[in-house]
């Protein structure tokens, strides 16, 4: 299926170690079956964990740059090439949608927390990204807004991919553990419920969230969500996927709303 006249789904993609990129994994599955799915959109606007700027920055070039900015793993990662095109028209639709909140900045490619996931669900790199940063100095309920502006974006059939993780504790992770410490599941749980019923403001005030200390040290990785939750309107059915935990303090769990 084609989704060039259709409308673009929205996906929070859980991206977790950069080595799900490659060999035999759940996630990387799951990646691939959601590409097969889906179809091939338009576009794709990818919001990363890993872009993290002070102030909302979209990539207007009509390249990609692929960015390996992951550090210590094995060379067979580091060999992935996967560079698919810009979308300078697209990127305009996104400055449109987000000004005065947006500026243009083409100092960043296609960073780990985009290949990773996108290498899988469109292998022939045939689908055009627009990178789109998560903006660190904003507060959660302006995520969320971003999602709310860019869903326009989706009538054109433009999907929108925001890649971080649920639950992301790297001082805690155990490279053992092929699931997660309770404390991870339990967050995790609190999250998904709340998603698959459309009660999204729990989720923007994350804080209040059990052991929401233990699973959102930082918030680079959760913020992507809030983006996703904004993007997706009442007449969508969310549904989860690649819904585990792993190496202890990784949720992979991602969430479709189409
Ligand atoms: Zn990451």
């Amino acid at each position: 299926m084609d989704l060039l006249n259709g409308r673009g789904p929205v996906l929070f993609v859980g991206h977790g170690s950069p080595m799900n990129a490659i060999g035999d994994n759940r996630a990387r599955t799951g990646w691939r079956a959601m590409g097969e799915q889906l179809g091939r959109p338009k576009a794709i606007v990818a919001l990363s964990a890993h872009w993290a700027t002070r102030g909302r920055c979209v990539r207007t070039a009509a390249d990609n740059p692929q960015i390996n900015d992951m550090y210590g793993f094995p060379a067979a990662l580091y060999e992935v090439r996967y560079e698919p095109a810009g979308d300078p028209v697209v990127a305009e639709r996104v400055i449109e949608a987000l000004a005065p909140d947006v500026k243009a900045r083409n100092d960043w490619g296609i960073d780990h927390g985009a290949w990773s996931v996108l290498c899988n669900m469109y292998p022939a790199a045939d689908v055009p990204v627009v990178m789109l940063s998560t903006d660190l100095a904003a507060a959660p309920d302006a995520h969320f807004d971003v999602g709310r502006r860019l869903a326009a974006l989706r009538e054109e059939g433009v999907m929108i991919v925001c890649s971080g993780n649920v639950v992301h504790n790297l001082r805690m992770v155990n490279w053992r553990m092929r699931d997660g410490f309770d404390w991870a599941q339990t967050f995790d749980d609190a999250v998904r419920e709340r998603v698959l019923a459309g009660d999204y403001q729990p989720l923007v005030d994350f804080e209040e969230l059990p052991d929401a200390h233990l699973a959102i040290p930082t918030t680079e990785h959760y913020l992507p969500l809030l983006t996703a939750l904004g993007a997706a309107t009442p007449d969508d059915e969310p549904t989860c996927f690649n819904d585990y935990c792993e190496l202890g303090s990784m949720s992979m769990t991602s969430f479709l709303f189409r």
